[in-house]
């Protein structure tokens, strides 16, 4: 038996992600999964919408009664529309290199897989790439690379980050790069802070150490506790919005719901500010990676009753899917708690410019949703979202607790909706078809006209007209 306490405010991973917990509390949602008693306390006190704990949330990840099951779905879209009404943040990964020295078992680029190129972008591809993301409409960057300390140590990111950010074609811009690099010491955090991201993302992959071990066999990620103590370093290096999430299928999805939201509990218990955003990636076939290898594959059903408890569990943590999952299965999880979408995606080094070598040969997973940008701002103009191109909060400097500050005041709504609405129009005006124009339009006359102070409206309609008259960046 471990002497290992559980201690959400530890900064040693094994007592905040605490393996007796998470085995305790799976039992107890179990046994408690037809408790009717306590899942209305539980339901009553989601109802609230002040969140739920990674004790409660489990055991409404067993329930088994069908209409309990819909309440929870029902009660995951009311606090969904409550803080996020119909917006949709849109963003694109950017991936700058495919070299890693690790050894994942799901990823194609580990290091042991001789079929895959190896691409590593110079400044001036990240310049043509950058500009076929702009030249799409995109104003949000999720950068992403391998490994690799000699072929792309921090300065390279960092030296990347610089020409993101400096490159502004015809009205394009990017304007937040949220970073996705691994693990790495508080300094270079302080470092990537002071370039300007946006959150840095890490995914724990699976908080299951004994999992983690056998599937992160070699290389510098295979430390478990190096790896999940990671954005406690960050927060130390002045990071304060971080981005967390599990690739479920890899492991338990049971084991992995529960060790999220312990990780948030814990970012919370210890620097007074959850997660930023959670992602919820599930396994995917790729490059020498067969996705039947991974038995504990997470279906539909279940996948969208994690979605719903996580918004139940942290309402004001924004909630990422990406284009591995289809456009079915985007719309099953988008009403239940999803926030921020990727379009139009290339998961390739060099996949977005024309001509960069080898772009699509190194992918690192396949895209199931393979549709254009404006495929997609049209798809959730017609499901009644509003797609956002917003970026303001952390040009603003409202990150951290002082985004979490205000979002819980409910103030965000005042900024999110009339910036969702203006950055669509810029959308609209500089790189929509037609029919989506259209559509966007009518959508921005619609919500305009709804938004709740009239001082807001006048600002935000002033706004809009200035963009038609080709002004750009305006913000909340
Ligand atoms: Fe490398 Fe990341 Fe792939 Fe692991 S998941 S092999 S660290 S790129
Ligand atoms: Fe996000 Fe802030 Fe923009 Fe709202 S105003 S969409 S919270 S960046």
């Amino acid at each position: 038996m471990s002497n290992i306490e559980y201690n959400p405010k530890s900064e040693h991973a094994a007592e905040f992600i605490h393996d007796g917990e998470i085995r305790d509390t799976l039992s107890y949602a179990i046994e408690h999964r037809n408790d009717k008693a306590l899942i209305e306390e539980i339901l009553r006190k989601a109802e609230e919408g002040n969140g739920i704990t990674h004790r409660e949330a489990a055991v409404l990840i067993e329930v088994e009664d069908k209409e309990i099951v819909e309440r929870i779905f029902h009660i995951a879209r009311q606090i969904k529309e409550r803080i996020y009404g119909n917006r949709i943040v849109m963003f694109a990964p950017l991936y700058l290199s495919n070299h890693c020295v690790n050894g994942c078992v799901y990823c194609p680029y580990h290091a042991q897989n001789r079929t895959i190129p190896r691409r590593k972008l110079t400044q001036d591809e990240i310049r043509r790439e950058v500009i076929a993301l702009q030249d799409m409409g995109h104003k949000r960057l999720a950068l992403e690379t391998g490994e690799h300390p000699k072929l792309s140590p921090i300065e390279y990111v960092l030296e990347s980050i610089d020409t993101i950010y400096s490159i502004h074609h015809k009205n394009g811009a990017i304007r937040r790069v949220n970073v996705n690099i691994a693990a790495t010491t508080i300094e270079n955090y302080t470092r990537l802070k002071d370039a300007g991201i946006g959150t840095y993302i890490l995914f724990e992959e699976t908080y299951d150490r004994a999992a983690y071990e056998k599937l992160h066999p070699t290389g510098p990620k295979s430390d478990w506790a190096y790896h999940t103590e990671a954005m406690d370093r960050a927060m130390l290096g002045g990071i304060d919005d971080v981005g967390i999430g599990a690739l479920f299928g890899l492991s338990s999805y049971r084991y992995d719901f529960v060790g999220i939201l312990m990780h948030a509990e814990h970012l919370e218990a210890r620097f007074g500010v959850g997660p930023h955003t959670i992602s919820v990636p599930r396994i995917r076939p790729a490059d020498d990676i067969d996705p039947t290898d991974f038995p504990n594959a997470v279906t539909d059903e279940v996948f969208r009753r994690i979605v719903a408890v996580l918004r139940i569990a942290v309402p004001y943590t924004g909630m990422i899917v990406s284009t591995r999952e289809s456009q079915r299965s985007r719309e099953l999880v988008l009403d239940v708690g999803v926030s921020q979408l990727s379009g139009g995606s290339r998961t390739s080094v060099g996949g977005y410019a024309e001509g960069i070598e080898d772009a699509e040969e190194s992918a690192q997973f396949d895209i199931s949703d393979n549709r254009t940008l404006d495929e997609i701002v049209g798809w959730l103009l017609d499901l009644d979202y509003v797609p956002s191109f917003c970026t303001a909060c952390y040009r603003e400097g409202r990150t951290g607790d002082r985004f979490m500050s205000l979002a819980k005041r409910g103030l965000i709504g005042n900024c999110c909706a009339p910036n969702a609405l203006m950055t669509l129009a810029e959308y609209l005006e500089d790189y929509a078809s037609p029919a989506v124009k259209l559509r966007g339009k009518q959508m921005i006359a619609r919500q305009t006209a709804a938004l709740p102070s009239l001082k807001v409206r006048d600002i935000t309609m002033r706004n809009l007209e200035e963009i038609v008259k080709g002004k750009r960046d305006f913000r909340f």
